[in-house]
């Protein structure tokens, strides 16, 4: 029997203590009346505690409208200080929620959690832009109904989730997701959402370009084959012989020239930042204009427009092979009577390293893409001219490295204008 309730009765008893003298000595009546008095004095003081622990259970609440009277007041207590306990824990579950939530939202990845049913339970924000979903109207729905997309549909469905399931997207701009669904806690399921098109791009550049290197080194590599077996089959004159000669060395070159380029690609690729050597451009122009003038053979006007002034700070062997690569493109497709003009112009603010010619000029449709590796506007042409398709690839890099700009104006029939435009902090001497 608890205290409070062995109080209550000691003080009922002693009530009868009090009124049993009064009905022995004074009269019987009285006795009776002082007891029953004393005992409703009680019930009162109960029910009014009775009702008001009724009505705090309803609104429970920690204020002092739970201290207690009498044998209530250690009832009220141990109710308040547990009342108070719960508060805390509860106020600490749900920082600790948030702080899962926060986590869950820093995520880079998304994420998504599913019941049993598999309806949405929790999504971080990450997951709502990847899936155009909204937690605060979507909780509750069956993922199903807003990723309808039969492949992601029949994943959920054939319950193997021992790989992930990539989805490629085609709204505005193309957007590839590797969705990997985790069971746990029984049938709950955790999915996870990686946006995987930057790694996907990468992986199809890698393999288009294996394909396009086997392809360029297997065209020339079949025609010294050919000549090969030609040679070695039928019996040919002197100067069959060196015609047939000739024409595998031009091959053999070609081969050459695709290698050389790559291997340059792949250093300029793998090389660290460029340091901050000082180029001297007054003698890199010359070096520029006499390469022109040897690749031209007296076919075109060379025209060097520099006041000498400023330097570029920079790597000069990539400088040298992006610039080179501009002016050999200049002449190879300006054909013979037309102007190449080389020109250097520095100042505080920047500099600009242009070539211009009077050449066959480029459609516009085609400027975007031309510093793609192996892409040429016309194949046969730039074969004949003795390109890789790999020029303007190196002039992009070993630009952009530089923190430069190439700028690339052009009208078919008219000529072209390639310029490179560097930065203040390039530029030297000024
Ligand atoms: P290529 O080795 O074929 O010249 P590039 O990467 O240097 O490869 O150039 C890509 C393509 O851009 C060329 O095939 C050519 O069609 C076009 N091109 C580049 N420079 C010029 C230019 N000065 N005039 C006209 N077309 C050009």
């Amino acid at each position: 029997m608890s205290a409070q309730v062995i109080r209550a009765l000691v003080l009922a008893l002693l009530t009868g203590v009090a009124a049993l003298p009064v009905g022995i000595f004074f009269a019987e009546w009285a006795g009776w009346t002082i007891f029953c008095a004393g005992l409703g004095l009680q019930m009162a003081f109960h029910f009014r505690n009775f009702s008001r622990l009724d009505r705090w259970s309803q609104a429970p609440v920690v204020d002092s409208s739970l201290e207690g009277e009498g044998a209530w007041d250690g009832i009220f207590g141990r109710l308040y200080r547990h009342e108070k306990d719960l508060r805390q824990q509860i106020a600490q579950r749900e920082e600790e929620i948030a702080r899962i939530i926060a986590a869950a939202q820093a995520l880079t990845d998304g994420v998504v959690l599913l019941d049993l049913n598999n309806q949405i339970v929790f999504c971080n924000t990450t997951a709502e832009t990847q899936l155009g979903l909204m937690l605060r109207t979507d909780f509750g729905q069956p993922i199903v109904n807003l990723v309808r997309r039969p492949e992601f549909v029949a994943y959920l469905e054939a319950e193997d989730f021992s790989r992930p399931l990539t989805l490629r997207f085609d709204r505005k701009e193309e957007r590839v997701l590797s969705i990997h669904l985790i069971p746990y806690a029984g049938d709950r399921r955790l999915m996870q959402i990686k946006d995987v098109t930057q790694a996907d791009r990468l992986d199809r550049m890698r393999r288009d370009f294996v394909a396009n290197v086997s392809h360029e080194l297997r065209t020339p590599l079949t025609v010294l084959a050919g000549f090969l077996e030609t040679l070695q089959e039928i019996e040919l004159d002197r100067d069959e012989q060196q015609r047939f000669l000739a024409m595998m060395s031009e091959q053999s070159m070609r081969m050459e020239s695709i290698v050389q380029d790559l291997l340059t690609l792949s250093s300029i690729e793998s090389a660290p930042p460029p340091e901050s050597e000082l180029v001297d451009m007054a003698n890199l122009i010359d070096k520029l204009r006499r390469d022109a003038e040897a690749l031209s053979a007296g076919r075109h006007t060379i025209v060097v427009e520099s006041d000498g002034r400023g330097d570029l700070r920079g790597a000069e062997p990539e400088l040298v092979s992006a610039f080179g690569n501009l002016v050999a493109n200049a002449v190879r497709y300006t054909p013979a009577g037309g102007t190449v003009r080389i020109s250097w112009q520095a100042s505080p603010q920047g500099a600009e390293f242009a070539v211009e010619d009077t050449g066959i000029g480029i459609e516009a449709k085609h400027i975007p893409r031309l510093t793609e590796r192996f892409y040429r506007v016309d194949r046969g042409r730039s074969r004949d001219a003795g390109g890789t398709g790999l020029g303007l690839a190196i002039v992009k890099h070993s630009l952009s490295r530089h923190q430069a700009q190439l700028e690339i104006k052009s009208t078919p029939g008219v000529g072209s204008r390639f310029a490179a435009k560097f930065p203040a902090s390039r530029v030297a001497g000024v």
